[in-house]
């Protein structure tokens, strides 16, 4: 299974994700919500993280992780860097495949968090969702779970891209 994960295509892909977000630059704070605890948390632990030193301590669990927190600026400039853990299929800090926490993230492709993505970086997107969809086609295993998600989740990305061209 480590071999696979070293496949060219599985490279390129994350190479180009990381090319089409790199005019992003590390924002001041990841989060903007004064006065809330949590938020400042994060906001402290993300700071000054280059998006390639990003972690799964960064990125916590389903019900513990600034994703949900993070301003739009600083879903832009991290995307790459999630990108590249769902293509991965790293696991999270719980042991459970980042994909659904991934799928969970991108749900409304029209939420304030993904302002910041022009048309290219939405098809980069779309292009991490086919990968995953392909993925899970070939996977035959119990991964049933993640369907529908999968599917809506690209429904959503079609339609944002489709309406914004
Ligand atoms: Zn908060």
């Amino acid at each position: 299974m480590s071999n696979d994960r070293q496949t060219p295509s599985r490279e390129a892909l994350i190479e180009s994700i990381y090319q089409t977000f790199e005019d992003f630059a590390l924002p001041f704070s990841a989060t903007n919500h004064p006065g809330c605890c949590e938020c400042d948390g994060y906001a402290e632990e993300l700071a000054g993280v280059q998006r390639q030193d990003l972690t799964m301590l960064h990125i916590g669990t389903v019900c513990w992780g600034p994703i949900p927190f993070l301003t739009p600026a600083a879903m832009a400039y991290y995307f790459p860097r999630l990108a590249e853990f769902a293509i991965l299929n790293a696991e999270n800090k719980e042991g459970d495949p980042f994909r659904f926490q991934f799928l969970g993230a991108l749900r409304d492709a029209k939420a304030k968090q993904f302002t910041l993505f022009e048309g290219k970086h939405r098809l980069a997107v779309l292009e991490v969702l086919t990968f995953l969809e392909k993925e899970r086609t070939l996977a035959s295993d119990d991964d049933d779970t993640g369907l529908d998600t999968l599917d809506s989740v690209v429904t959503s990305w079609k339609n944002t891209l489709n309406s914004e061209s």
